[in-house]
């Protein structure tokens, strides 16, 4: 399922701390999806990956000793076709790598997507519960999704209104993990 692809030979003299110096730019979900679980505050996340960064983003997962797994929308639609569930089609890349701090966790997502088992996606992924039930009782075709995610900056899920307290508590803890981050970086570059 994997490709092979090997690296560029001009990538092999820099230093690690250098190669991923640009991941919040190259994978536009980063922020939101990936950094969260590097620093503990979830265990997994999802994120959609086009061709021509597989290999980096692979590459950055095992310097980071995340568990992953990659599958294509393809593959993951007709897995779920196979359990009679619909395939769902608004993927913006052919690559989705379920990423996570333990790799049995990343097993368990992958059955939770195959079955379009939303609660089980939800809970998986560490969004507050009041938010997962709401999805679950209203869906999400009748909601205003920009409305609701108005004030929060770093949420990925719907939340549950625009006042949900664990949303803006969550939305806030990364927002200073992510701010102490930039900081020390800064600090790192200023020393060095
Ligand atoms: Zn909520």
């Amino acid at each position: 399922m994997r490709r092979l692809m090997g690296y560029h030979s001009s990538e092999r003299g820099k230093r690690m701390s250098d190669k991923f110096e640009d991941v919040a730019q190259r994978i536009r979900t980063y922020w939101t999806e990936v950094f969260p679980v590097e620093r503990g505050l979830r265990s997994t996340g999802i994120i959609e990956i086009p061709d021509g960064d597989v290999s980096y983003f692979e590459d950055f997962l095992k310097s980071r000793n995340l568990s992953y797994i990659m599958i294509t929308a393809g593959a993951l639609n007709q897995e779920r076709k196979k359990r009679g569930q619909d395939p769902l089609r608004d993927y913006y890349a052919e690559n989705l790598f379920y990423i996570g701090d333990e790799m049995r966790k990343v097993k368990t997502l992958i059955e939770c997507d195959y079955n379009n088992d939303f609660f089980c996606v939800g809970m998986m992924l560490g969004y507050p519960d009041c938010c997962v039930a709401s999805i679950l009782q209203r869906g999400t075709e009748s909601v205003d999704i920009q409305k609701l995610k108005g004030k929060f900056i770093m949420i990925s899920h719907i939340p549950c209104s625009e006042n949900c307290q664990r949303s803006a508590e969550y939305d806030q803890r990364l927002q200073n993990d992510k701010a102490a981050f930039l900081k020390e970086k800064a600090a790192e570059a200023g020393a060095g």
